[in-house]
């Protein structure tokens, strides 16, 4: 290995950790007192990157300010991974809880076609064919026919659309 690429490795690694205490500063401060969900979190990260065939680095991952698991009062925040482009588009992804895989596998959010709240899970992804076909859908598929079971009843709906969680 070469002094350069040594170099280029801490470059990264202070980009990334200023890019966490600007995005997600509480987040990233505390991230040692749950070393389980940071040390998961962290793993996630990789496999989507792997998935996706891009840098881990591009990644970000931060509290999913809508979604919360668990039981009462043990609710905490889900995992909202998180790349930019560099066009300015945001790719939005929360992990896919219904596999065999648990950690490989992911919902991508999008739009909703009825309310046009911008982030609810409109495709299910374990890898660039699964992107790609959302993102290239055929012809007879169209609208909420192909959203992943999560899309109804997800929390980022508006409160007024049809699928927006029933009280
Ligand atoms: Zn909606």
């Amino acid at each position: 290995m070469t002094s350069t690429t040594v170099n280029a490795l801490a470059e990264r690694a202070v980009t990334v950790a200023r890019r966490y205490r600007e995005a997600a500063p509480r987040e990233f401060a505390e991230r040692h007192a749950v070393p389980s969900r940071w040390s998961r979190r962290t793993s996630s990260v990789a496999n989507l990157a792997s998935a996706l065939g891009i840098p881990a680095d591009t990644i970000l991952v931060r509290d999913d300010p809508q979604r919360r698991y668990g039981i009462d009062a043990s609710l905490t925040p889900g995992d909202l991974y998180e790349i930019a482009s560099d066009s300015g588009h945001r790719w939005q992804f929360i992990p896919d809880l219904t596999g065999f895989t648990p950690s490989w596998g992911w919902l991508l959010l999008g739009a909703c076609p009825h309310c046009e709240a911008p982030s609810v899970p409109v495709a299910r992804v374990a890898g660039l064919a699964d992107l790609g076909a959302h993102l290239d859908p055929e012809s007879e598929h169209h609208g909420t026919d192909t959203a992943p079971l999560e899309f109804d009843g997800d929390p980022g709906h508006h409160s007024h659309c049809p699928y927006a969680t029933r009280a």
